[in-house]
């Protein structure tokens, strides 16, 4: 199966670079380091249509430009400082910076909205809707509609009662909602019922297997239809091949972000991408399948 796009240009890691760094922890005091030495950066991932062809928002992803490793993903620093209170700095660190790049996206003409994706215990910080009204204030420019969090859903489990009161909140001023990696945790009606998100993003584990795997095409097929059922959006991860972005339009799920559409990138190069993008002419004609 080719895959959609060419390799980009810059450096990214990959998956062979993803195995050399597994197990691998930085440091605390690095970390506390970078984040003072400002080495963080964050790449976006474009979140597509793939039946208009309309790139409707990009997600923000935390890398570590180290000046002697090269670009960290995040698997090597976001372990360590899980149960620290620099999660929460960094994490306003990251807010603050996708709010940044919005601003400078829409000043020169890209209008585009962001998902960045915080951690439960950053939404039970006590302050934290306040916080984030203090930086969406900021930056004026910025609609708060056009902001996105996203949650892990097994760690917004941990403690709906709370989580879904953030939720709440933050929608009330604008901010939307995306439960992440849905799908592994235990996807219940009754959660779903109490965490009232916008969106829920399928894990890219059921993306991966769906054309071998009958299990994995029949959970997509199941949370497609759940997503419909609560009026929920729904957009699928992990799409590499343009045989996975075909199965999820047959299965009717037109939004994806994976590989196959694009690789995370520095946000300079996203403005151009946008422009040129256009779906795979094979997604053209196919109708997705009644579920009367
Ligand atoms: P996630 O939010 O589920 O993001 C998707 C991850 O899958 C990203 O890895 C992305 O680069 C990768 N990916 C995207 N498309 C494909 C594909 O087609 N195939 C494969 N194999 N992988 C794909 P990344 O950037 O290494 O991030 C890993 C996780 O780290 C994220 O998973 C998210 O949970 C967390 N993370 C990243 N940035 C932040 C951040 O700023 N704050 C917090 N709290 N967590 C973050
Ligand atoms: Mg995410
Ligand atoms: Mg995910
Ligand atoms: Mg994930």
């Amino acid at each position: 199966q080719a895959k959609l796009a060419g390799k980009n240009r810059y450096h990214f890691f990959d998956a062979d670079e993803d195995r050399s760094v597994r197990g691998h922890h930085e440091s605390l005091e690095g970390i506390r380091h970078a984040l003072d030495a400002r080495e963080f950066v964050l790449h976006y991932q474009p979140k597509v249509n793939m039946r208009t062809g309309e790139v409707i928002g990009a997600e923000a992803l935390i890398r570590w430009q180290h000046p002697q490793k090269g670009l960290l993903p995040p698997a090597v620093f976001l372990p360590v400082i899980e149960d620290h209170p620099l999660a929460v700095e960094l994490g306003e660190w990251v807010i603050a910076s996708a709010l940044t790049q919005m601003e400078l996206w829409r000043a020169s003409g890209l209008d585009l909205p962001v998902s960045v994706n915080v951690s439960a215990r950053q939404l039970q910080e006590a302050n934290f809707v306040e916080r984030l009204r203090e930086l969406l204030a900021q930056h004026p420019s910025v609609k708060w509609g056009d902001l996105e969090l996203e949650v892990l859903e097994t760690s917004a489990l941990e403690d709906v009662a709370r989580i879904s009161q953030v939720i709440e909140d933050c929608r009330k001023i604008g901010v939307t909602f995306a439960l992440d990696d849905f799908g592994t945790g235990y996807s219940s009606l009754t959660y779903l019922k109490r965490l009232q998100v916008d969106l829920l993003k399928i894990d890219q584990s059921f993306v991966r297997d769906m054309l071998d795997d009958s299990d994995d095409l029949a959970i997509l097929d199941g949370v497609i239809g759940l997503s419909g059922a609560f009026r929920r959006q729904v957009i699928a991860e992990g799409v590499e091949t343009a045989a996975h972005g075909e199965m999820l339009l047959r299965l009717g799920c037109k939004l994806a972000q994976g590989y196959g559409i694009a690789r995370p990138m520095p946000p300079h190069e996203m403005p151009r991408w946008s422009k040129v993008w256009r779906p795979d002419p094979a997604w053209t004609d196919i109708s997705a399948v009644s579920r009367e």
